[in-house]
């Protein structure tokens, strides 16, 4: 990266990488059980739950993004096999073995309270001393608290009795 830009980076960058490649691990991880997820729903409100899910599967590949280029800004390189990305992730990945609406939501709510453990912890790790990885940090966990915030929701519909 250049050299002043580096400079005004005030974290241990070799640490931050790690951190950074253990995110975008999970991310793709999420991105794929989002996709395939999408794909095998069935039950209950499926039609607008498929449809959530793979937006959300759009958002976490845009994560994945926001955080290659940042890794490259600092001079690292993002894990280059599945291999690499299984041995990394955080958050780990849940088949959706169980096809069900309810239980892909049960899921992938799981999936994102890690993420959002993984992402305070980042930000807390970079808080004022690399302003443009905090940038980027804080609007990934933005969008993994309304993920969250949008599955419950979800979930408490499907729970609510039908009027
Ligand atoms: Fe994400
Ligand atoms: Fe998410
Ligand atoms: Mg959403």
């Amino acid at each position: 990266m250049g050299t002043k830009g580096r400079e005004i980076v005030d974290v241990n960058i070799k640490e931050l990488l790690q951190l950074m490649n253990k995110a975008y691990a999970d991310e793709w991880l999420a991105y794929y059980q989002y996709w395939v997820g999408s794909k095998v729903a069935v039950g209950r409100m499926r039609g607008i739950i498929a449809e959530e899910l793979e937006e959300h599967a759009k958002e976490e590949l845009h994560h994945a993004d926001m955080l290659v280029e940042r890794m490259i800004q600092l001079g690292g390189t993002p894990l280059l096999t599945p291999d690499a990305i299984l041995k990394e992730t955080n958050c780990g990945y849940e088949a959706p073995k169980d096809p069900n609406t309810k239980k892909l939501l049960a899921q992938n709510i799981k999936g994102e309270q890690c993420a959002i453990e993984t992402y305070k912890s980042l930000l807390d790790f970079v808080k004022g001393k690399d302003a443009i990885t905090e940038k980027i940090v804080l609007e990934i966990l933005e969008d993994e608290v309304e993920h969250e915030e949008d599955l419950q929701a979800m979930l408490d519909d499907m729970k609510s009795p039908v009027k």
